[in-house]
C-alpha cells in the first residue's frame, strides 16, 4: 500500500517535470521574483498576477533539475486563487513537509514532495521555487536564493 502511494506520487512529480503547468511569462504579471539554487544550477522567475489579496494567475520559466520544475509547477497549481495568508500558511506546511516528510492535513498532490526529506542534498531544489513566489507576491521583487535559507 505505501509502497503503491510512493509510486504514485513519484509519478507526480515526473509527469509534472515532463509537463510543467504554468510553465509561461505572464506578459501582464504585476509581480515576479527570481530564484536560483548555486548548489544545483536551478534557476526559475515566478510571475504572478494579484488582485487586493487573491492570487489570479501564477506562472513561472527557467530550467532545472526534475525536483524544482516539478515543485514549481505543483507551487503554481495550488496557489493559483489563493489569497496571500493562505498561501503563507501553504508555504510553512510545504517547508515543514520537504524538510521533515511529515503532511499537516490536505494538501492535494503537493504531497509529493514530502519525498523530497529523504534527500537532503535536494530539500533546496524543492523549496526554491516557493521561496520565489512568496518573495513575489509580496512585492519583494529580488533575487532569492537557497543559499539564505536559514536552517
Ligand atoms: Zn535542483
Amino acid at each position: 500500500m505505501f509502497d503503491d502511494l510512493a509510486d504514485l506520487y513519484q509519478q507526480l512529480i515526473l509527469d509534472h517535470n515532463q509537463s510543467p503547468r504554468n510553465f509561461l511569462m505572464l506578459p501582464d504579471a504585476d509581480c515576479r521574483a527570481h530564484g536560483i539554487n548555486p548548489n544545483c544550477g536551478d534557476n526559475y522567475t515566478l510571475y504572478a498576477k494579484v488582485d487586493g489579496d487573491v492570487v489570479k494567475e501564477i506562472s513561472f520559466q527557467g530550467s532545472g533539475c526534475a525536483i524544482s520544475k516539478a515543485s514549481a509547477s505543483l507551487l503554481t497549481v495550488s496557489l493559483k486563487g489563493k489569497t496571500k495568508v493562505e498561501m503563507k500558511t501553504l508555504f510553512d506546511k510545504v517547508h515543514d513537509m520537504i524538510l521533515t516528510g511529515n503532511i499537516d492535513g490536505d494538501v492535494g498532490s503537493l504531497a509529493a514532495l514530502a519525498g523530497v526529506h529523504k534527500f537532503p542534498e535536494r530539500t533546496k531544489c524543492a523549496i526554491l521555487p516557493w521561496h520565489a513566489a512568496m518573495a513575489a507576491v509580496e512585492g519583494r521583487g529580488e533575487t532569492v536564493s537557497t543559499e539564505t535559507e536559514k536552517e
